[in-house]
């Protein structure tokens, strides 16, 4: 259930109005009026003010997006045997958070249950269940399209997002455990794939403008886990499979990649056996936006008052 939304000019006097600028820490004054602490580092409650932009972002990424796309909204969780598939403990096993109950007859669960109570560990009880956090919005769409069969000649376009989560605690409002992603998908042929990555990274780059975000687009590696992931990265980096959008919004530190321009070639094809019309298997890529970051970046970049944004900011989020 929501609320009537109230407009942009009410939400921003509930910002504190006496948060002043400080030149070396860009993200403490959105921090202070916009974030609240919930007792686990990377885990915040957002204000009304925030959460408004980051629906007026979603807005504007819907009029962008293709409209023959399909759109899927999924939950925080997916199926844990369906993320096992898709190769992510090869990959990012540190990154994983796995949902864990207690299991067993209601004498062992009470028992875990009063461990607790009486200043013990219940923890030791838990076992995994089938499910895991999502740790990107677009990993449980491949069993999905899956499912349904050869591609069409065209292949599909899909708009998914999901609240994603990753183990990587941090202070830092740009690298969040718990956070919101929304991606774009295209399944096809190899060159669909790079036709939709060049499209999205030219209108990107176009999109930040609009925004006010100074960026780049860089080729870059996913944080591929360990010394075999290293190799893994060096590779990925030849072959050019990933490009991010950066946003240098925290003075001295590295720019933050705001979005980015995933080319998998078969991998998630070969996993679920997703296959094109002469039966080879499907290539796949994403284009993601990490909603939190963008928005954390224009609080930073253009101060805590909307109204007070660049006009063309403005206007790209209809405010
Ligand atoms: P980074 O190198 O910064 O960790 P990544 O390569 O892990 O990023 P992707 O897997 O490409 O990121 O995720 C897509 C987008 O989701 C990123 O470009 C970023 O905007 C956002 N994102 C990723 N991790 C986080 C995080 N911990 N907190 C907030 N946003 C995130
Ligand atoms: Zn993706
Ligand atoms: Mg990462």
């Amino acid at each position: 259930m929501s609320a009537e939304p109230k407009s942009a000019a009410a939400l921003a006097q509930t910002a504190a109005p006496s948060e002043a600028s400080r030149a070396d820490d860009p993200e403490a004054p959105v921090r202070r009026a916009l974030f609240q602490l919930l007792g686990v580092d990377g885990v915040y409650a957002r204000s009304a003010l925030y959460q408004d932009v980051l629906h007026r972002l979603d807005e504007l990424l819907t009029r962008e997006c293709d409209p023959r796309a399909e759109v899927l909204r999924f939950p925080p969780v997916m199926s844990r045997a369906q993320l096992e598939r898709s190769g992510y403990l090869k990959s990012f096993p540190n990154l994983l958070g796995c949902v864990c109950a207690l299991h067993g007859s209601e004498a062992q669960i009470r028992a875990a249950a009063d461990a607790h109570e009486s200043g013990g560990d219940w923890t030791g009880s838990l076992a995994a269940s089938d499910l895991v956090l999502s740790p990107a919005a677009c990993y449980p769409l491949y069993p999905l399209a899956a499912a349904r069969g050869p591609l069409p000649e065209d292949g599909w376009i899909f708009d998914v997002a999901a609240d994603c989560f990753r183990h990587e605690p941090s202070r830092s409002l740009d690298r969040l455990q718990s956070f919101r992603m929304r991606e774009f998908v295209r399944i096809g042929s190899p060159e669909a794939i790079q036709t939709f990555r060049d499209q999205w990274m030219a209108r990107a780059r176009a999109l930040a403008q609009e925004l006010g975000l100074p960026c780049q687009i860089d080729v870059a590696s996913d944080p591929f886990f360990g010394r075999v992931g290293q190799v893994m990265a060096v590779s990925q980096r030849q072959q050019s499979l990933k490009f991010e959008l950066l946003v240098p919004y925290r003075g001295g530190a590295t720019p933050t990649a705001c979005m980015s321009f995933n080319y998998h070639r078969d991998h998630f094809g070969l996993a679920w056996d997703l296959r094109d019309t002469r039966g080879e298997a499907a290539h796949t890529g994403c284009v993601a936006f990490g909603m939190d970051r963008i928005v954390v970046a224009l609080f930073c970049i253009h101060g805590l008052d909307p109204l007070r944004w660049p006009t063309s900011t403005k206007l790209a989020l209809g405010l």
